[in-house]
């Protein structure tokens, strides 16, 4: 045996570990207990798989013209990715996580274009019968990773307000994606019969429109599918990119986050009670009706400290997060009301909408960092029976997600989509700096009910207030 064949073998076993350790790791970041080990599985597996890689490399190419530099390119390219990563984790606000998940997607897509194309100018060695599967590859593999590096970078604009969240409304949209898939195949076919660069020049043009379009002309309140579904995106395109390379890793790490993605999207898409195929090709994102102030009655206003006195006498409390608590980072003043109501005998409860924030699991993360109890967190479907016989409900930087709208007025943009049923409550007390709408655009008549009053400014210093007052 050679020392090309050993250290291959120890490749392949080294990347089963890594599978097993990623399936692991999914299988624990599905609970909040076991989260941080599912994470220790991630890294142990991601770092097994870089190292085998490495050693891989190392050997494949010993003693070859040039290996030495490839091999330097390499640990530069690592060193730069590695640095810029570590700067950039440590550096993000939550806030802005989202917007840096839609980058990462979109340098995977980047890479696995760049895989396509590197793997249509190396097509050496491969035998005649089965070119043809290899150049299916190459066009799959470019068109996946285009379609997921600019649906990215679009998501990754509007995600971080750079371009607005409004849809792009194009006449026939549905007959444009259709057609453009149609086109891909039909490419397909012609490239695998002869394989012109041109051709996938085209495809490539081809899929950075369809890319475009598909995430340009998705609304505010759809956004949710399109980050899990470009989460898939990105799996699919890292598997393209591993049959081209032959990498048995590649193929299955994005195989797992290629369905965990896809599975996401369709549990998203319950949430919002939106069927995934009206999603991609339409979209629920058409601009609101405008319904503001003047439609409405006063609204009414109430201070931290009188909020603080309702708070004392009530015996039950429901705390409803949004975004505006990322924006805020009112999570730990908000884990000290909870704790300081819950030792005065007041029953609170966490309520949490799949949808809340600008990710999934974003209310549940700040929440866990702040060290609230889980078991005071519920679901949307676990607390909205028990709001009509709620004292005083909180909704801290939330909108969307308690729009009554959404259940009432067949007409609202985001009818039908299941939210917090807060206006069953006694009080509602809404934290949130003006009486400006949600990401969806669409106005809430939850501020306008005769059992919401409004604490204006922003949820952290109001909380702060509340405590103080308490
Ligand atoms: P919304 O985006 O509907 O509303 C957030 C509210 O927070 C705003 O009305 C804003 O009002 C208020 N706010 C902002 N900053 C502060 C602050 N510092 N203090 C107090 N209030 C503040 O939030 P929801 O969580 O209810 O809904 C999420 C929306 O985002 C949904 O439409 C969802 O579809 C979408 N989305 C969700 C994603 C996900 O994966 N979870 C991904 C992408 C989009 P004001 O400016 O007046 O303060």
């Amino acid at each position: 045996m050679t020392a090309i064949d050993l250290v291959s073998d120890i490749a392949t076993a080294a990347y089963v570990v890594a599978s097993l350790l990623f399936i692991m790791s999914l299988a624990g970041l599905s609970k909040h207990g076991s989260a941080r080990r599912g994470a220790t599985y991630g890294i142990t597996g991601m770092t097994i798989a870089l190292l085998a890689t490495l050693c891989l490399v190392v050997v494949g190419t010993w003693g070859q013209p040039q290996a030495d530099l490839g091999l330097t390119f390499l640990v530069v390219a690592v060193l730069i990715g590695a640095v810029i990563g570590l700067w950039r984790a440590r550096a993000v606000e939550m806030t802005a996580m989202p917007q840096l998940i839609a980058l990462f997607h979109s340098f995977v897509g980047l890479a696995a274009m760049l895989v396509g194309w590197n793997g249509a100018q190396y097509a050496v060695g491969i035998p005649v019968d089965l070119e043809g599967i290899h150049h299916a590859e190459v066009s799959i593999g470019v068109f996946i990773g285009a379609v997921t590096f600019i649906g990215s970078i679009v998501a990754f604009l509007k995600l971080s307000a750079r371009i607005s969240s409004r849809p792009v409304v194009l006449p026939g949209k549905n007959v444009l994606n259709l057609g453009a898939l149609v086109a891909f195949v039909a490419l397909t076919v012609w490239y695998v019969i002869t394989p012109e660069p041109w051709l996938l020049v085209v495809v490539t043009v081809l899929a950075l429109g369809l890319g475009w379009h598909l995430v340009a002309s998705i609304g505010g309140g759809d956004m949710p599918v399109v980050v899990s579904m470009l989460n898939s995106y990105s799996g699919w395109a890292a598997a393209a990119a591993g049959f081209l390379l032959n990498n048995d890793l590649l193929i299955v790490t994005g195989a797992l986050v290629g369905s965990s993605g896809a599975y996401l999207s369709y549990i998203m898409c319950k949430a919002m009670n939106r069927s995934f195929i009206s999603v991609i090709a339409g979209g629920f994102g058409i601009e609101a009706p405008r319904k503001d102030a003047e439609d409405h009655a006063e609204h009414r206003e109430i201070d931290a400290v009188t909020a603080a006195a309702m708070l004392a006498g009530a015996s039950s409390v429901v705390i409803a997060p949004g975004y505006g608590m990322a924006v805020a980072q009112a999570q730990y003043p908000i884990a000290e009301l909870a704790k300081q109501l819950g030792d005065r005998g007041v029953k609170v409860h966490f309520g949490i909408h799949p949808v809340a924030g600008r990710l999934p699991g974003h209310m549940n993360v700040l929440l866990a960092e702040a060290k609230v109890p889980y078991d005071i967190v519920l679901e949307m479907d676990e607390i909205n029976d028990h709001l009509a016989s709620t004292s005083v409900v909180l909704v801290v930087g939330a909108n969307d997600t308690v729009n009554p709208a959404a259940a009432e007025d067949p007409g609202s943009p985001i009818a039908g989509m299941p939210v917090l049923r807060v206006w069953e409550a006694e009080n509602v007390i809404v934290f949130k700096r003006s009486m400006a709408s949600g990401y969806a655009g669409v106005a809430n008549p939850l501020f306008w009910r005769e059992n919401s009053q409004m604490l204006f400014g922003d949820a952290k210093d109001r909380v702060e207030e509340i405590l103080k007052a308490l």
